[in-house]
């Protein structure tokens, strides 16, 4: 995709703060690294006032707007970089891999009252879903979300998601100013075309559960009594810094879960371009919701996987699912 008059005139911005950074340190030393460096800021400027800003040096095909935004200099797509340039590519994206794995919590993580599993799988080596356990005093923090875009520039966010939840869960906030404040941090640190769909959500030891909804599909929660889906109506994080949000309270018996996914999960296609649907997922955990938390995210994955046969898996997937297990 190429790269979009908005993102460019961000880009264009960009520069231009460079380029008052580096003429302000040329005016008290001038070495030659900075020198080239302000010759080659200021070569990617008439780029971008020549049209040619984001079109491959060497095959004129369309350098990738993630890779712009992480070095605006860069004037070659990832198919002409020469092989010493792609393999530090890779070393860079399999570090970037291991730092995500390390942000995620335990595979198997339980509470006195409740038991969770989880999948996560990105669909290149780094993902743009965003899936964490936080326990705080007697209550259990889960987070489930998607931010805007793929691969580098959506995992860094991510990971911006992970530390701004696992800094602000410890004030104790209420969970709507929790996911308030986040938000207004999460707007201050990214570019205004980023955002985050994402459900947070508190559980305490009798099964009562609050859940706040961002733009994200709605989660289910699966019991005895059938499958409903929890709706509510609000728009993604990092959209705008004001906006307020609400939450939706509900009340979970023993063997009770709640299963949050991301689109990934819904949206997988058949060969033919038929798309799982939400739908299906319901009837799948209706029909398994006695399963045991990790068996019934396996058996999802399980049955998406046959919906596919084969297709290829486009979009990153993350599927939680919380079972309120009270040992007591
Ligand atoms: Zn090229």
């Amino acid at each position: 995709m190429a790269i979009q008059v908005t993102d460019l005139h961000m880009l264009r911005d960009q520069l231009m703060v460079r380029r008052q950074k580096l003429e302000n340190a040329v005016a008290k030393t001038q070495t030659a690294n900075l020198l080239h460096l302000l010759e080659q800021v200021d070569h990617a400027l008439e780029r971008v006032d020549h049209g040619s800003y984001g079109v491959c040096e060497h095959c004129a095909g369309t350098v990738e707007p993630e890779r712009l935004f992480a070095d605006p200099l860069t004037q070659l797509c990832l198919d002409c970089l020469n092989p010493t340039e792609q393999r530090a590519l890779e070393q860079d994206l399999l570090l970037a891999a291991r730092i995500q794995a390390g942000l995620l919590p335990k595979r198997d993580f339980s509470t006195a009252a409740w038991k969770v599993a989880y999948h996560y799988e990105p669909a290149g080596q780094v993902s743009g879903d965003y899936c964490d356990l936080v326990q705080h005093g007697k209550d259990l923090y889960f987070m489930v979300g998607d931010v805007s875009g793929k691969g580098v520039a959506a995992a860094m966010l991510m990971s911006n998601l992970h530390a701004l939840f696992r800094v602000l869960i410890p004030t104790g906030l209420p969970l709507e100013q929790l996911v308030e404040r986040a938000n207004r941090l999460f707007c201050e640190s990214t570019l205004p075309t980023q955002y985050a769909t994402l459900i947070v959500g508190r559980a305490d030891d009798f099964g009562n559960v609050e859940i706040c909804n961002g733009g994200h599909p709605a989660p289910f929660h699966v019991g005895g009594h059938g499958v409903a889906a929890i709706e509510a109506a609000t728009v993604p994080i990092g959209l705008f810094c004001d906006q307020k949000f609400t939450s939706t309270t509900l009340r979970t018996t023993p063997g009770d879960s709640l299963v949050i996914y991301t689109d990934g999960i819904s949206e997988s296609e058949s060969p033919d371009g038929a798309e799982f649907g939400s739908a299906s997922l319901a009837k799948l955990l209706g029909a398994c919701h006695q399963m045991p938390s990790r068996e019934l995210v396996d058996k999802c994955l399980q049955e998406v996987l046959n919906f596919r046969s084969g297709s290829p898996r486009l979009d990153d997937q993350a599927l939680m699912v919380l079972q309120f297990a009270p040992t007591a």
